[in-house]
C-alpha cells in the first residue's frame, strides 16, 4: 500500500465540492486515513510550494492557497499517488485534463484547479510531514 497528501484547495471547498471529492476518492477504493479543515498559514504554503518558488505564478499562489479554509488529506491505497493524480486529471483544467476527472470535470484556470496530489513517494512522505507531523514516516 502506497500513502499520498491531497489537498481539496480553497476554490473546491468554497464551491461545496469536498463532499464530491472525497465522495470519488472512496468511490475509487481508495481510504481516507488523515482529514481536516484548516486554513493553511503562509510558511507551511510557501514550504509545500517550495520547488515553484521564483515562477510568476508562486506569489499569487500562495495567496490563493491561504485565502481560507482547505482541506487537507492522507489517502492511502494501492498507487494511490497515480490513482488520486488519475482522478484529479491535469494540472490545467482545461488544457490538460480531461472530463471525468476532478479538474476537468469543475475547473476552468490553472491555478484554481481544485485538487493537490503528491507526484511521488518522495514528495508524499515530505508532503505528509508536513501537514500531519504526527503521521510522519521518518
Ligand atoms: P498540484 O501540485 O497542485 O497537484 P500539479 O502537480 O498538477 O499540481 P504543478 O506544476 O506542481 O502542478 O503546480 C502546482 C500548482 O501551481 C498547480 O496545481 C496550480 O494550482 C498552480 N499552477 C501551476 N501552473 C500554473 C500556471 N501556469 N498559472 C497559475 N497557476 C499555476
Amino acid at each position: 500500500t502506497e500513502r499520498t497528501l491531497v489537498l481539496i484547495k480553497p476554490d473546491a471547498v468554497a464551491r461545496g465540492y469536498v463532499g464530491e471529492i472525497l465522495g470519488r476518492i472512496e468511490r475509487k477504493g481508495l481510504t481516507i486515513s488523515a482529514l481536516e479543515l484548516r486554513t493553511a498559514p503562509t510558511d507551511v504554503a510557501a514550504t509545500h510550494y517550495a520547488e515553484h518558488e521564483g515562477r510568476p505564478f508562486y506569489p499569487s499562489l500562495l495567496e490563493f492557497i491561504t485565502s481560507g479554509p482547505l482541506v487537507a488529506a492522507v489517502i492511502e491505497g494501492p498507487r494511490a499517488i497515480a490513482a488520486f493524480r488519475q482522478l484529479a486529471g491535469g494540472t490545467d483544467p482545461v488544457e490538460k485534463a480531461v472530463p471525468g476527472t476532478i479538474r476537468g470535470d469543475f475547473g476552468l484556470e490553472a491555478q484554481q484547479n481544485l485538487v493537490h496530489g503528491s507526484d511521488s513517494v518522495e514528495s508524499a512522505e515530505r508532503e505528509i510531514a508536513l501537514w500531519f507531523p504526527h503521521l510522519a514516516s521518518r
